[in-house]
């Protein structure tokens, strides 16, 4: 196998701001995958609250390309087994070879990747989209922009959740989830918001307190009347033991998981588990995306809406109208780069 690296740089449609900080565009780095005359893509979403960096993935993707020389592909369980202690700790980088992996063996079987799992992408639920942290004018207008889109999720932990909520309140009446990003402090004042957000009709609230605050958290998940779901707290299956008392679901992410081999150990453990799924993404193109989205029939809840805030997403893959996603036609991923098509 071979393994090329190259950089792209997508620009959101407007600053993204959670709880922890504002961004504008994107620098990540794309693989290809080639053997014998097939090539697969995979996209590296490396995200700074993990400790990962677009230098960290280009050294850790240049080790796991020496690696990969000479190696069979459809040795794939052994090969991310030990390129995922190679990659500690920098699992999207992990996740852009499984990916290119899973698009090479769709391609080289004549599959798209959901057949390959099993699955039915008409079972997929709906994505919601999401709406970062801003004034009451800046939500109002993405609220606006976010007209056709049948379910919300608000971010909220910042110091305006009120003005926030009211803002959404006040203009439409969709099913709403909120994630406060580890945005509050000390679980009275998680479950004093909790209360609060069930009161609005809010679904469900993801990682109310800084990740790592297990107790805390069992503490909470006893009181609130809402579902919590787990994202900073959740990477691998080798997570779930430890939150399946303190969470009632996860939010699942390709980038976080290390790629769709781990994402689909860790859906069906937490199930186990008696856990409840949601798959979600980092800002990503349409490439991460549609890897994420021939998983979605496993969720429960869908948030991969990462492709639609970018404005010249270089891929072509997963298109999303009235929350409802469609997976491209072809095998593999079915994405192709924009400018080949
Ligand atoms: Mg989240």
């Amino acid at each position: 196998m071979e393994l090329r690296v190259e950089e792209r740089e997508l620009n959101l449609i407007h600053p993204w701001t959670l709880a922890r900080g504002s961004s504008t565009a994107k620098r990540y780095a794309y693989v290809t995958l080639s053997h014998q005359g097939v090539s697969g893509r995979g996209e590296a979403a490396h995200n700074v609250r993990y400790g990962e960096s677009l230098e960290l993935v280009r050294e850790v993707l240049r080790r796991c390309g020496e690696r990969m020389v000479g190696v069979d592909p459809w040795k794939y369980q052994s090969l991310l087994a030990e390129l995922g202690d190679l990659v500690r700790p920098c699992r999207s980088a992990l996740a852009a070879i499984d990916l290119a992996l899973f698009d090479w063996i769709g391609q080289s079987t004549g599959r798209p990747l959901y057949q390959l799992f099993g699955l039915d992408p008409s079972a997929m639920p709906l994505t919601s989209v999401s709406i970062g942290i801003g004034s009451r004018e800046e939500v109002m207008t993405k609220l606006a922009e976010a007209e056709a889109h049948p379910i919300l999720k608000i971010k909220l932990g910042g110091d305006n959740d009120e003005e926030i909520m009211d803002a959404v309140r006040t203009v439409t009446a969709k099913p709403v989830r909120v994630d406060a990003n580890e945005g509050w402090q000390t679980p009275e004042q998680a479950l004093e918001k909790i209360q609060w957000l069930a009161g609005l009709g809010v679904e469900l609230v993801e990682q109310p307190l800084p990740a790592g605050r297990i107790e805390d958290m069992r503490w909470l998940k006893e009181r609130s009347p809402l579902p919590l779901v787990a994202d900073e707290d959740i990477h691998t299956a080798a997570d779930l033991p430890r939150l399946a008392e303190a969470f009632h679901g996860i939010n699942l992410k390709l980038m976080k998981a290390g790629g769709i081999l781990e994402a689909v150990r860790t859906i069906h453990a937490a199930r186990a588990l008696g856990m409840r799924i949601m798959i979600g993404c980092m800002i990503e193109s349409s490439l991460g995306i549609t890897a994420a989205a021939h998983l979605g029939s496993l969720a429960d809840w869908l948030d991969l809406d990462g492709n639609l805030l970018i404005r010249d997403d270089p891929f072509l893959g997963a298109t999303t109208a009235n929350g409802r996603i469609e997976l491209p036609a072809g095998t593999g991923l079915g994405v192709s780069a924009r400018q080949e098509a």
